[in-house]
């Protein structure tokens, strides 16, 4: 168990969202930047400005996979490994060790990658292996890395793993990919109300996904990465990434359509960055975004001093302890 007792100090900032220890193969394959991020420079990043503690995990993608750069194809399995994430969840959890000793301060909770249909059995046993000798917080689960839908997870012993460590789940939105889409995750929810759900990337603004969200106890999103969210919406040629039926507000500036976001949401939105992905490039060479941890950070800082404290106090401090703790 990771610091269950401890909780973070009032005041303290949590990032929610962030992914290291490795690489992201399929990624750097294509040519789709970014691919890579060590814990440690995370925590660079995070402690240069300002945030203590994190949630952390892998990349999506995993070397358990072949992945072949003329045909793009990745789901034939490589050799490399014996099931889904093996060496990229010890991994992060090696570098987190070394972030620990190099980075003392503030408080890293790691969560780990998992596949709902491949070689289940022995991902619960390596889990539990890691549980005993370094300890994690939570699971992720990534459509993307996986080729399968969050409700591939209902009848999977994850959910008695979460439900015996009382630890919570992440699962990736967006509406590009159908395997993404918010509603997938939704059903899981509804199927296991006692299993804490975060909903991650503002369920692609999706307005009753949203509804849903506040309305079931046990369902959270997190708004990473909130600038490029917040883009995706107000930039044309970005409609592909937004919900059609998507959450109302006048998006005339960040600051504003995040507290209308806190305010609506009422104790279930998670801040987070989504680092290394507060900037990307797919696969074009050229960034589509251009945007830093420090970019990210000034928005919750400027409402900070204007005075939206408590505002702020929530998406950093009090819903992330909800979620990873089960109480406030
Ligand atoms: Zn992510």
């Amino acid at each position: 168990m990771i610091d269950r007792e401890i909780g973070l100090r009032p005041g303290s900032r949590i990032d929610c969202h962030t992914h290291g220890g490795g690489e992201n193969p399929y990624g750097k394959f294509m040519g789709e930047y970014p691919f890579v991020q060590s814990v440690c420079d995370l925590r660079f990043k995070q402690l240069a400005g300002g945030i203590e503690n994190t949630i952390v995990f892998p990349m999506p993608g995993t070397y358990y996979y072949r992945i072949d750069r003329t045909t793009k194809e990745f789901w034939r399995p490589s050799g490399l490994m014996h099931f889904p994430y093996e060496v990229e969840n010890e991994a992060l959890l090696r570098d987190v060790e070394i972030a620990r000793q190099l980075y003392p301060e503030g408080i890293i909770f790691p969560f780990l990658n998992i596949h709902p249909t491949e070689c289940v059995g022995q991902q619960i046993d390596h889990l539990d292996r890691l549980m005993q000798k370094y300890g994690f917080a939570g699971l992720k689960f990534h459509s993307s890395g996986t080729n399968v839908d969050a409700e591939a997870l209902i009848n999977t012993p994850f959910i008695e793993f979460m439900r015996y460590y009382n630890i919570p789940l992440i699962v990736h939105s967006g509406v590009f990919k159908p395997n993404a889409h918010p509603r997938h995750a939704l059903l899981l929810a509804y199927a296991h109300p006692d299993i804490r759900i975060s909903i991650a990337h503002l369920a692609a603004w999706d307005k009753n996904i949203l509804e849903e969200i506040k309305r079931l106890p046990n369902l959270f999103t997190d708004c990473s990465p909130y600038l490029a969210n917040f883009t995706s919406v107000v930039k044309p040629g970005h409609e592909a990434f937004v919900s059609p039926n998507r959450f109302i507000s006048t998006f005339a500036e960040a600051e504003e359509t995040l507290l209308e976001l806190i305010r609506s949401l009422k104790g279930k939105l998670l801040w987070g960055t989504d680092e290394p992905w507060t900037t990307y490039n797919f696969d074009t060479g050229e960034l589509i975004l251009r945007i830093t941890y420090g970019d990210e950070v000034k928005i919750i800082e400027k409402l900070y001093r204007e005075g939206y404290l408590s505002e702020i106090e929530d998406i950093v401090n009090k819903n992330p302890q909800r979620f990873l703790f089960g109480s406030s």
